[in-house]
């Protein structure tokens, strides 16, 4: 595929993405970017994997109560979302065309990654019941970074299953090694979110949130974890991983 085409599709699914409801408009660029990056160098079969994630993922949370969890009144996914979740995926692209085939491994175990987590928290918002802490074990509020449930862990394996069987039927990576290096960006998404993940406190509303500034309006104080690690430092940390944990995966018998 050539850039201009790759840049006149992703703009196209940029858009229909911003009509949506998925993005808002700084998303909408930054999904521009990263397609176009993906499309340039990976051509269709780049393409319907960055589909294989990025449809289910705006259906998924379209339909999320995140935005209640949140307060927040839309669910759009802003520019820094959109890179946290496709970054290394993009950057595993051009790599791929750059240096060779096994950073074509390491795009699709990113974007597994990133299924992985997508699908984990809102399967698991919905049907899972009360999460808890992967770390101590402890109950942790719904849609909460760091909780786990049985349904988000089942729908965390199929999310990463499904972009593995899109990458090995189009030769791009074997299937075990995308699984497996999703579902290892998703424990570490988990594993983050319960430890070094920053928690945050509104004192008007008394609850924990993620923002420094509450939906209520009122500036929020650190509770736990570091300050600046929030949960689009945590996406990039995961799909880093899932990108790593599938390369290194294509080496193992
Ligand atoms: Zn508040």
């Amino acid at each position: 595929m050539t850039i201009a085409l790759g840049f006149a599709l992703a703009i196209v699914i940029g858009l229909l993405a911003y009509r949506a409801g998925a993005l808002d408009g700084s998303g909408a660029i930054a999904a521009t970017a990263v397609g176009t990056a993906v499309f340039a160098t990976q051509g269709w079969v780049g393409a319907t994997v960055l589909l294989a994630f990025f449809i289910p993922a705006s259906a998924l949370s379209h339909l999320s109560r995140r935005a209640a969890v949140d307060g927040e009144q839309n669910a759009r996914r802003n520019a820094a979302q959109v890179l946290a979740n496709g970054g290394i995926a993009a950057v595993c692209a051009v790599g791929a065309a750059a240096i060779g085939p096994p950073f074509a491994a390491g795009f699709a175990g990113a974007f597994a990654a990133a299924a992985a987590d997508t699908c984990a928290t809102e399967i698991g918002m919905r049907f899972g019941g009360a999460p808890v802490s992967l770390v101590n074990f402890r109950r942790v509020a719904a849609g909460r970074s760091g909780g786990v449930t049985i349904a988000g862990t089942l729908a965390s394996v199929a999310g990463a299953a499904i972009v593995a069987a899109i990458a090995s039927a189009f030769h791009l990576a074997p299937f075990r090694a995308v699984a497996v290096g999703g579902v290892a960006g998703a424990v570490a998404d988990s594993l983050l979110g319960a430890t070094l993940q920053s928690v945050r406190w509104c004192p008007v509303c008394r609850c924990e949130c993620e923002a420094s500034r509450h939906f209520c309006g009122s500036a929020t104080s650190l509770r736990r974890g570091v300050g600046w690690i929030q949960n689009d430092a945590v996406n990039v940390a995961a799909t880093l991983c899932g990108a790593i944990v599938t390369m290194l995966a294509l080496r193992s018998p």
